[in-house]
């Protein structure tokens, strides 16, 4: 497609799908966090293509990439190598505008032979990113392994990345958008923005929650980010309040000596790194607002209301 001239400033717009595709444990989730700076698969109703299940939207000035899920490709766990030879995982990397296959930099494995395979069954254009750079010792062993991996033009284009530490991930993100047909965005990001980490740092703090003092606390608690800093080294810095009606109840989540709300704090956090898969200081505050549920005030500082 050629760009459309007479929407000067629209016509280059690129939007489209990308499979990352890769065998188990090269680091996909990690990668698809670092690209969207979420993860959509607790956060309610994942949107659709047309036949696909969209795992994160990446939305810069250049272009749209809808991350496309494949089913079993991206799958931790010891049968994922056949999961991943199943129809649905197939069609997803058939249909995808780009394939991009991640691979640990500095290893070639059978599994990632097959997943090359797959690749090759498709005619659309191919990336390979070799991740986890940032563990490769001998920085120099990378470029005999390039060429070995990377000699035959099967890949239009190769990066090396640190999808933990988010290096080079600009790169790779450019060259996909570059890949992507010229077409207007199919999202808004608005769309996303109530599913930031911040809405997801709440849900997960509400669940902990939930699981230690749902028959204690039925309807009396709320979670309120005060803070949420992206710290220079990548850590985010979370201040949390949790809000109960009485006295009473807050003595109930902090526990005796406070090991309820280290409990809740600990088991919170382990939830969030997981989650956004980086570094996470987390601080909880209790706090008592008497029949917050009555004030309007308070329900709209919480979100309840529109
Ligand atoms: P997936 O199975 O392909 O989705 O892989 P994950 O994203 O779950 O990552 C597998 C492991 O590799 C995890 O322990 C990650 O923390 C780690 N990992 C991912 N990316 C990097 C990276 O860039 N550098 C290093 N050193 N480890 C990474």
């Amino acid at each position: 497609m050629t760009p459309d001239p007479a929407k000067p400033g629209e016509g280059d717009f690129r939007c489209g799908t990308a499979a990352i595709v890769g065998r188990p444990n090269v680091g996909k989730s990690t990668l698809v966090n670092a690209l969207v700076g979420q993860r959509f698969s607790i956060a309610g109703p994942k949107p659709q293509t047309t036949r696909h299940r969209i795992l994160g939207i990446v939305t810069r000035a250049q272009g749209q990439i809808l991350l496309l899920d494949t089913p079993g490709l991206h799958a931790d766990g010891a049968r994922a190598l056949n999961r991943q030879l199943n129809r649905a995982a197939r069609n997803a990397i058939a249909e995808a505008d780009v394939g991009v296959q991640l691979i640990e930099a500095g290893r070639w494995t059978v599994e990632d032979q097959l997943v090359r395979n797959q690749l090759a069954d498709s005619a659309q254009p191919r990336l390979l990113a070799l991740n986890k750079v940032d563990a490769q010792k001998d920085k120099k062993q990378l470029l005999p392994f390039l060429e070995k991996v990377a000699n035959d033009g099967f890949y239009a284009d190769v990066f090396l990345i640190s999808a933990r530490r988010r290096d080079g991930i600009e790169a790779l993100e450019r060259a996909i958008i570059d890949l992507l047909p010229v077409a207007p965005a199919q999202f808004v990001d608005d769309e996303f923005t109530d599913r930031s980490e911040r809405f997801l740092a709440t849900e997960l703090i509400r669940e902990q929650l939930m699981l230690r003092l749902a028959q204690e606390l039925p309807y009396a608690v709320t979670v309120e980010i005060e803070t949420f800093a992206d710290r220079e080294d990548g850590v985010a810095e979370i201040n949390a309040a949790i809000w109960v009606e009485r006295e009473g109840q807050k003595a109930i989540v902090i526990g005796k000596g406070g090991e309820q709300l280290k409990t809740i704090g600990s088991a919170a956090r382990q939830a969030m790194i997981k989650l956004f898969g980086r570094r996470v200081f987390l601080k909880l505050w209790v706090k008592v607002r008497e029949n917050w549920s009555d004030d309007e005030a308070a329900l709209h500082l919480f979100g309840y209301s529109d």
